[in-house]
């Protein structure tokens, strides 16, 4: 957030003015959270486009739910599809990756990036190039390619808006003190559903137990993620570009009941958290309303019904994802690159069945291990590059995939 316009500057409308958004990644988790807080607030909210992959019955029917004037899927083979069902409504349809771009450059105050993986780089990077407020939920694009995403956000005057519930928490925590008092934050974690789990039954987990989340309701690879620890240690890569912070500044506590999202420390010892419901609807709220807010739905919290608060060091033994991420960002360039796209298809080989789920850290290690040698490592010059080394990346690790799930079974 440092790079960009903040909560600090005025706000560009005011809230009783009708807001156009643009919503990315329409037909997901967060998609449908963000409609559902759309619908509540009628003439607040006007949505300009919205998109998918491949849902193109979905998009349809949600693009005429909330009345948008351009859909567009990724998928060209979803396009006759997408056409046909808004045949009549004067709703546009387009497909391809440029119809995501389009998307995104139509003339919307916010957007919300909320595309899972790096295939969300170029469309929210599009928002943010012309200048748009651009409420990120989208945390793969960042790791992917963040220190030019941010660069290119300042230059176009764009501002970032944190939608992952930790980064939503320390963006308004943050605002309890100056940026330059700030010493370090602690982005929490709820452990995900292997957090009391041996290393020998985290061996034998299934996709099943991966998939239950003991706290939030999500789509299936933050879902996978967050079971590998692997989500947190993006967090912390999208902590570091968000917010400008080095490596040694971000700290990650397990705390299971995901009350406490964030904390912020102050150099005089203060700790500013925000607490609230595992319920996404609450930072998306935040960032539709701000620098205002608006009436949530999630559930309030009943403190005395919780109880008690558990924090714990994250096992990085178990959870050995959350290490390489670490590792990742320190050493720079392309690794942060290179670990996301080799986790991307690692968690995709995992929803499919070729691979365990401790093969997905073992797959991103091997991708890691083998990439500089195809001069992954290096630092991306443009897009254009760092879309290259994700591309390389996932070829590796393809390659490597076979003989990793061949050791893990
Ligand atoms: P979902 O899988 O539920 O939805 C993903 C959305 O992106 C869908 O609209 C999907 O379309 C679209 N999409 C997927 N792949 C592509 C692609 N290759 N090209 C274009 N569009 C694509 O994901 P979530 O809503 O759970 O997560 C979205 C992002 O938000 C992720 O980066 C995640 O890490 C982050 N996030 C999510 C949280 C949550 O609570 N869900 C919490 C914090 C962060 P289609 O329906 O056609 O597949």
């Amino acid at each position: 957030m440092m790079n960009v316009r903040t909560a600090a500057k005025p706000a560009p409308v005011a809230l009783s003015d009708e807001r156009s958004v643009t919503l990315l990644g329409a037909t997901g988790s967060i998609g449908a959270s963000t409609v559902d807080l759309i619908k509540r607030e009628p003439g607040r909210f006007r949505v300009e486009a919205v998109s998918a992959n491949t849902s193109a019955a979905a998009l349809a029917a949600l693009a005429r739910d909330v009345g948008a004037r351009f859909a567009a899927v990724a998928d060209q083979s979803a396009y006759g599809e997408l056409k046909s069902a808004l045949a009549g409504t004067g709703i546009e349809a387009a497909a391809g990756a440029n119809a995501l771009v389009e998307a995104a450059q139509r003339p919307a105050q916010w957007v919300i990036g909320a595309i899972t993986g790096a295939a969300g780089l170029r469309p929210t990077l599009a928002a943010a190039e012309r200048g748009a407020i651009v409420a990120i939920a989208n945390k793969e694009c960042l790791v992917c390619a963040g220190g030019l995403f941010m660069r290119r956000a300042a230059a176009a005057g764009a501002t970032v808006l944190p939608v992952d519930s930790e980064h939503n928490a320390l963006f308004q925590a943050m605002s309890a003190g100056r940026r330059e008092d700030v010493r370090r934050v602690i982005l929490t974690a709820s452990g995900g559903p292997f957090r009391t789990w041996s290393a020998e039954q985290i061996r034998g987990a299934t996709l099943e137990q991966a998939l239950k989340h003991p706290n939030w309701s999500m789509g299936q690879k933050v879902t996978i993620d967050s079971a590998t620890l692997m989500n947190k240690g993006l967090e912390v890569i999208e902590a570091h570009h968000l917010f400008a912070l080095s490596p040694d500044e971000i700290d990650v506590v397990v705390h299971a009941q995901s009350v406490i999202h964030g904390l912020v420390e102050f150099r005089d010892g203060s700790y500013i958290a925000q607490l609230g419901s595992p319920d996404m609807r609450i930072p998306i709220a935040h960032c539709l309303a701000w620098p205002a807010r608006i009436d949530g739905p999630a559930p309030r919290l009943d403190l005395a019904q919780i109880g008690t608060l558990s924090f714990e060091q994250p096992d990085l033994t178990r959870f050995p994802a959350l290490a390489l991420a670490r590792r990742a960002l320190e050493a720079g360039g392309g690794a942060p690159t290179v670990l996301n796209a080799a986790n991307e298809v690692a968690v995709a080989a995992f929803l499919s069945g070729a691979l365990g789920f401790v093969g997905i850290a073992a797959l991103v290690e091997a991708t890691l291990a083998g990439a500089d040698a195809r001069g992954l490592l290096r630092e991306p010059s443009s897009v254009d590059d760092a879309l290259a080394i994700d591309h390389n990346a996932r070829l590796l690790s393809r390659e490597l995939l076979p003989q990793i799930a061949a050791k893990d079974r």
